[in-house]
């Protein structure tokens, strides 16, 4: 086994917690004011950082404890070579005390607090209090520390440290001053990464792909990356390659989603089939998969809408810049849709040992998603937009009175000129990099009127005729009034209060859902009004047509 590199780089990098206010990655906006704070000598008696886990709030109250006490004098950046910066480095130094407020030491500790605090320093110039998870105190801690800050001795400093700001109370916050630690943008990580291994980067051959995949993975914290940076150094033996990173972290790699999310809206399930057959082959966790998907999902849905997606996309450049390509092609429903999908699988992924199985039928619905969306153009396309309520030509016919609902009162009815209006414009020319790509092409769900298609009104009638024929003759000239913010109102004859009365019921309310949920593939309620409508007899029928 060839060896691997090891001190050599070590003793150049600065691996692990940062020990300067410049090695703290992407919180200038604190580091700068506490570094004018110290030059001052304007540090606050109370801090409260803030901000998810791994940012690097602990780093820098450790690093604030260090100026305050450096031997240098109080300075901007700690020498971290006296005696003083090396204790604490070391975690020694007599005069920081870090307490975790979520232990039951911690909670002794706080206790302890207010007769512990007014001895001075035995060691610096200043005693600094490091309470971590701050949010977990008890009352009764919480009651101690508030005591303590209300009359804080002229030696002592307290950093409050804190993911959950809002479980702290109103009567702590007050007496803080408080800084919000940012997630760090992937951008940041993967220059950390670079220069922090840059040494391994020219020995093992690390491809530029590896560093963008670790700051992905990382989610935020340049510690988690920095540590998976270290496994897979200690996993790869004369080179790095992302195939072994994929192995390692269990994870596929951003062109590979990219990949999925292509094959889908082309409708190539043989495609799709495969690719999870390979991520499957290959050991990657399914769940983790899904997880990746919503993600990107989401950036494709800001991708559509934001102006400056940089900015609300986390991603490296070259892959927001195939994000934003991709979301150009795709229909925003048809994103909405595919991540309620994927947040169901995800779901369903927590209780099953079929991850595979749940992942593919996942995969299903979302080809299907795409090509309903293309399906119900076409009806749109071809048949036109027929009057909602319209005689449906193609419904099958009830026996006797159950005559398929109609109804013919002109005010209700869009008139032609303005129903063409909602219909889908012709599909733009495909992009060029994708031109066989089947483009889906949108479809208004609602006209201008607030009504429906006719082609789909129609369609739910049918499901209603073949399930449920009773409700279905229920709904004899009855009319879809309009449908707004999911919720459709249906309008029944008046001279049909019990119709009316039987639609109420909860049974069979649930079941003209179910059958909307079938056609419009959403959830809809379903407002029921009574209307005057004038009722045709057969008589009077439209001959049926294309039967
Ligand atoms: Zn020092």
């Amino acid at each position: 086994m060839p060896s691997k590199p090891q001190t050599p780089f070590l003793a150049t990098a600065r691996r692990g917690r940062p020990q300067r206010f410049a090695d703290v990655v992407a919180q200038e906006h604190i580091t700068t004011v506490l570094q004018g704070a110290l030059e001052r000598g304007k540090v606050s008696h109370a801090y409260l950082f803030s901000g998810p886990r791994g940012v690097g709030k602990t780093s820098t109250a450790r690093i604030l404890a260090k100026a305050l006490n450096c031997e240098q004098g109080v300075v901007r950046e700690p020498c971290n070579e006296c005696r003083s910066c090396r204790s604490i480095t070391a975690g020694t130094h007599i005069d920081i005390i870090e307490i975790d407020a979520a232990s039951n030491r911690g909670i002794d500790n706080i206790r302890d607090l207010r007769e512990a605090v007014r001895i001075g320093p035995a060691m610096g110039r200043t005693k600094v209090y490091i309470i971590d998870e701050v949010h977990m105190m008890t009352p009764d801690a919480f009651n101690a520390l508030l005591k303590t800050l209300e009359e804080p001795p002229e030696h002592a400093k307290f950093i409050l440290a804190t993911t959950e700001e809002h479980k702290v109370p109103e009567t702590i916050l007050s007496r803080c001053q408080r800084f919000h630690f940012r997630r760090i943008p992937v951008v940041a990580i993967i220059n950390n990464l670079k220069k922090t291994y840059a040494g391994e980067s020219r020995e093992l051959d690390i491809p530029e792909a590896v560093f963008s995949y670790v700051a992905r993975a990382a989610r935020g914290s340049v510690r988690d990356a920095q540590s998976l940076m270290d496994q897979i150094i200690a996993f790869s033996e004369d080179r790095v390659t992302l195939e072994a990173v994929e192995t390692l972290l269990g994870a596929v790699e951003f062109d590979t989603l990219l990949a999925y999310v292509e094959r889908i809206h082309q409708g190539d399930l043989d495609g799709v089939l495969n690719l999870i057959d390979e991520i499957s082959q290959r050991g990657r966790d399914l769940a983790q998969f899904v997880r990746d998907l919503i993600e990107l999902y989401r950036h494709l849905m800001v991708a559509q809408y934001a102006k400056e997606p940089q900015r609300l996309i986390d991603l490296a450049p070259e892959q927001l810049k195939a994000t934003v390509e991709l979301s150009g092609r795709l229909e925003t429903e048809t994103i909405l849709r595919a991540l309620e999908v994927l947040f169901t699988a995800e779901g369903q992924l927590k209780s099953t040992v079929e991850d595979r199985l749940v992942v593919e039928l996942a995969s299903f619905k979302l080809a299907k998603l795409t090509e309903s969306v293309t399906l119900r153009d076409l009806i749109a396309r071809v048949e036109g937009w027929e009057a909602p309520g319209a005689r449906a030509g193609t419904a099958p016919r009830p026996a006797a009175k159950a005559a398929a609902p109609r109804a013919s009162s002109p005010s209700s009815n869009p008139s032609p000129a303005n129903s063409s209006e909602a219909v889908a414009s012709p599909a733009p020319v495909a992009p060029p990099s994708a031109p066989e790509e089947p483009r889906p092409v949108r479809i208004e769900m609602v006209d201008p009127k607030g009504s429906i298609p006719a082609p789909l009104w129609r369609q739910f009638l049918d499901q209603l005729h073949e399930h449920s024929p009773k409700i279905f003759s229920y709904l004899e000239g009855a009319q879809p009034l309009g449908l707004q913010n999911d919720r459709l109102t249906i309008a029944i004859p008046k001279v049909h209060g019990f119709q009316y009365q039987q639609l109420k019921g909860r049974k069979n309310t649930e079941k003209i859902q179910q059958a909307l949920g079938e056609v419009f593939d959403k959830k809809l309620s379903v407002e029921w009004v009574l209307k005057e409508i004038e009722l045709v007899s057969d008589a009077d029928a439209p001959p049926e047509q294309g039967v």
